[in-house]
């Protein structure tokens, strides 16, 4: 049997469409399970400041369908230091609070397992990012309602694009990870995807060139992920400008759109899932893993593994897009 009796659950980093469906899961899973449950604003932050508020099931009625957090999100340079952290950990005694869920992405889930292995806490991570990073997990919450926002976005690009003959970048976030470029240029119809795992291997501007874009097309549209090893769309604007004069380029960075709006019933299911595994990982008493999910089953991954390995890219889906886009 557990020892927890009372947890924390707070969002943290940048913010994902589908993490208020992961607080309400964590939250009324918890209650269930008859823990106390305690929301913490402003992710690290709160937790140093003491922004903290014990939570019933109604602070959780008619969330599911909200982009953002309730419990908003921050980032926090102090909860990186040591002091910072002791900080964070008196405030927890204080309340009370034996064990936390930390929903974020990559750099909130390093500060749980530094913040879990100092003071022997039990911390189980949700990954909450619309980036798809996270290595041992299929997808993240809030990758799938941005993928259709990508979509959605240059589906629109498309209509203004083809009434001209352009070559058209598009920009879309991704944190130095291709996912959200290569999967949304397979499902917008778009010509490429310039991604960094590729960049770093191969000039993708100067294979695409060098192909020619289909004759029978009159616009091209190209996805790029936004990363300093692609250059991202307005630095390749630039190249074709010097390089390969002649083509008229457009550039449209999609930028926080991606990040809103209300989950798709994918990340609503995903976050609802994941939220009661969190729990039930904690009554197991694990700790330091986070919730994946993996051929649609729910799997328990250490920090260690989340964080430290780099997720690849299925090959297959380059070659689906490159033989699709002929
Ligand atoms: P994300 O979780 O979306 O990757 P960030 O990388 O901005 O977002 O991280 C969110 C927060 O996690 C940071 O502001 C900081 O408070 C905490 N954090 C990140 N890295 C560390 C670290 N090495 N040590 C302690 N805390 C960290």
């Amino acid at each position: 049997m557990s020892h927890v009796k009372s947890i924390g659950i707070l969002t943290s980093g940048g913010d994902a469409p589908g993490m208020n469906a992961a607080i309400r899961a964590v939250t009324r899973a918890g209650i269930y399970a008859g823990l106390k449950v305690f929301g913490i604003y402003r992710g690290y932050r709160g937790l140093i400041y003491d922004e903290i508020e014990e939570f019933s099931t109604q602070n959780v009625s008619n969330i599911i369908q909200r982009g953002g957090t309730i419990l908003k999100t921050a980032r926090c340079k102090e909860f990186q230091t040591p002091e910072g952290r002791q900080c964070a950990y008196d405030v927890l005694r204080r309340h009370g609070i034996d064990a936390l869920v930390v929903i974020g992405g990559d750099g909130s889930l390093t500060g749980a397992r530094i913040f879990a292995n100092e003071f022997q806490l039990p911390i189980v991570g949700l990954p909450g990012t619309i980036d798809n990073d996270l290595y041992g997990t299929d997808t993240t919450i809030g990758y799938d309602t941005a993928l259709n926002t990508i979509m959605e976005c240059v589906d629109k690009i498309r209509d203004t694009a083809t009434s001209h003959e352009r070559l058209f970048f598009i920009e879309v976030m991704g944190r130095d990870a291709g996912f959200l470029a290569l999967n949304g240029a397979i499902a917008s119809g778009a010509e490429a995807a310039i991604i960094p795992e590729i960049s770093t291997q191969v000039d993708q501007l100067a294979e695409l060139i060098k192909h020619g874009f289909r004759k029978s097309k009159n616009s091209s549209i190209v996805l790029v992920a936004e990363s300093p090893i692609t250059g991202g769309a307005m630095g390749l604007a630039q190249r074709v400008e010097e390089e390969y004069p002649g083509y008229d380029v457009r550039v449209s960075i999609l930028g926080h759109l991606q990040r809103g709006g209300s989950p798709t019933a994918h990340d609503r299911i995903l976050a609802s899932r994941m939220g009661s595994a969190a729990i039930d990982a904690i009554l197991d008493d694990q700790r330091n893993v986070m919730i994946g999910i993996k051929n649609d089953e729910i799997v328990y991954v250490p920090f260690t593994k989340a964080i430290k390995n780099d997720k690849p890219i299925n090959q297959e889906l380059m070659s689906t897009l490159r033989r699709l886009s002929i």
